[in-house]
């Protein structure tokens, strides 16, 4: 991975959507370099609002050092992070010495993965390629995504990220309008998992949305078992309502009973393979 991430054809490729952006599928071209913003509202700076080393989650990537970025090209009225993933101003410049330095400490806490999540990482990718180009010897990467990026945007990672960690959260177009801003969703979602798939290890996650069963966690698990049988799918089942969520009534409430067990039910009368 270091000759991949020192590679200066592939670091200028990535700086160029600075001045033109197309990492995400909004695809608005802003200048950010000359202080331009597009709907994510990101610069040229990716900030970290928050890291810590994870235990609790897939128990394949623990303990693994999250790195929070600010910023993010979707707006999830339910989105946990709230304002920290939409005021791409906030948190500490991310640099090479300040990712070295994090690495280093998190080392002796025996952290087996660095994970960037946000907000959203894709929309950062030069300013990440470039903290992490001079670290010698990083731990595999993870990279937990909303999958709404470019297929330029992939490009940049091939052969940097081990482990996409992919955020499948609405499994119709309607309620990613709706819900995330977003049009054309199941569309460069499902794309982007196929191109995962190939460039390294996928898993895919989702959370479970109350009221979200029929409409999109069914169509959903249909079409993983037709297109990616073998993919690990990590169903989440823990929804709270957070930040906006009850501007969408059927979101500002917990999971109903019996939820949860339906969809793993359902999963597994799919043969999906299920992962904690
Ligand atoms: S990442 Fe931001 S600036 Fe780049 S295309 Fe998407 S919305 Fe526009």
């Amino acid at each position: 991975m270091a000759s991949l991430l020192s590679n200066p054809e592939r670091l200028e490729r990535a700086r160029r959507h600075y001045r033109s952006c197309g990492l995400c599928e909004h695809r608005c071209g802003a200048d950010r370099d000359a202080g331009e913003r597009g709907p994510c509202k990101a610069g040229p700076i990716a900030r970290v609002y928050k890291q810590r080393v994870e235990y609790g989650e897939e128990w394949e990537l623990i303990p693994s050092h999250l790195f929070y970025l600010s910023g993010c090209d979707l707006r999830c009225g339910f989105c946990v992070a709230g304002i920290n993933a939409f005021d791409a101003r906030r948190g500490h410049p991310l640099t090479a010495e300040f990712l070295a330095e994090a690495i280093e400490r998190s080392r002796e806490q025996g952290v087996r993965t660095l994970q960037w999540v946000g907000g959203e990482p894709t929309i950062h990718i030069p300013a990440i390629l470039d903290a992490m180009a001079p670290c010698d010897d990083l731990p595999p990467v993870v990279w937990k995504s909303d999958f709404h990026g470019t297929p330029e945007a992939f490009a940049l990672l091939d052969g940097i990220v081990d482990v996409y960690l992919a955020d499948f959260k609405f499994g119709n177009d309607a309620c990613a309008r709706r819900i995330a801003g977003v049009h054309n969703y199941v569309a460069v979602l499902t794309r982007n998992l196929c191109t995962a798939a190939r460039q390294g290890d996928l898993i895919v996650r989702h959370l479970l949305l109350p009221g979200h069963f029929d409409c999109c966690f069914r169509p959903m698990v249909a079409w993983l078992a037709a297109n990616l049988p073998g993919a690990r799918f990590s169903i989440r089942d823990g929804y709270l309502p957070s930040w906006q969520a009850d501007r969408h009534a059927e979101l500002a409430r917990p999971l109903a009973p019996g939820d949860a067990d339906r969809a793993y039910e359902l999963a597994a009368g799919a043969r999906l393979r299920t992962i904690e």
